[in-house]
């Protein structure tokens, strides 16, 4: 098949192709390659300290990398020229520590990027953002302040803040695990609906339920490789290495 016959919907969304980072004479990550298609979910998994953290980062431009290259939307992310605050702000990153602005009511968390990166009004930025809280069941805090609300509502109005940019891409870091466990179901729920709804995700979690119910591919890192690349019914039911066997055994 020619490159120009390939059809629209297999293009990826997020190219990563043989990266590798360094810091200082530590290698963390070593020529990775995965892609992720539009409306797929990636779930990454494996052992702390493997690198998933810097892997996700790199889609971003969190964290520079010393080799290969990374697109997203068919847009470098190292290239000279590519406007990243802009690029940012169409990948949407929710980290493990929820990060909402402690000073700000929940509305203003959800307005304040809207207003002074996508330039939307008040009430246009405000109506959208209401409009959020509800998704994810919120709605009734939105006078709130971050500090007022538990651990599982504050990611949640951080997923909603997230979506309030419009992303592409969705980013997420172990999203559920500062959490105490009665409150990571409500969290996981938001992003299943997410997953659902079509977006593409590319998820690091040890919560292997949410990767068997919405994930379309398995990434498996160890000391900063990737190891498997698979799809969920592949990694969960036949994982090839040995490590991602051991690895499974441990936390399923
Ligand atoms: P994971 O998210 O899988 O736990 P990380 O991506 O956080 O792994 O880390 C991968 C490796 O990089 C680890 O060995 C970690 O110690 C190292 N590392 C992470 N951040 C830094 C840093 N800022 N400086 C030096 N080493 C780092
Ligand atoms: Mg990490």
């Amino acid at each position: 098949m020619s490159a120009t016959a390939a059809p629209a919907a297999v293009k990826p969304m997020i190219s990563i192709d043989s990266i590798s980072k360094w810091y200082g004479p530590v290698q963390v990550l070593k020529d990775c390659t995965t892609q992720v298609t539009k409306g797929e979910v990636v779930v990454v998994c494996g052992p702390s300290g493997s690198g998933k953290s810097t892997l996700i980062k790199t889609v971003n431009a969190l964290e520079p990398i010393q080799k290969g290259s990374i697109t997203v939307d068919g847009i470098g992310v190292q290239a000279k020229g590519t406007n990243l605050p802009k690029l940012r702000s169409r990948v949407g990153m929710v980290f493990q520590h929820f990060e909402l602005f402690p000073h700000l009511s929940i509305t203003d968390n959800l307005t304040l990027g809207q207003r002074k990166v996508l330039g939307r009004s008040n009430e246009d930025a405000r109506t959208r953002g209401l409009k959020l809280l509800d998704r994810v069941g919120l709605s009734a805090h939105a006078h709130k302040y971050p500090g007022q609300l538990s651990g599982g509502q504050q990611q949640r109005v951080a997923i909603a803040r997230a979506l309030s940019m419009d992303p592409i891409v969705m980013l997420f870091d172990e999203p559920t695990s500062a959490l105490d466990p009665e409150m990571v179901g409500e969290v996981l729920d938001v992003m299943v609906n997410l997953a659902r709804e079509g977006m593409t995700m590319m998820v690091v979690t040890h919560e292997m339920g949410f990767a068997r119910k919405v994930a379309n591919r398995v990434v498996f890192m160890d000391r900063g490789e990737i190891v498997e690349d698979a799809t969920k019914d592949d990694f969960f039911d036949k994982p090839r290495s040995d490590r991602a066997q051991t690895f499974l055994s441990k936390i399923l």
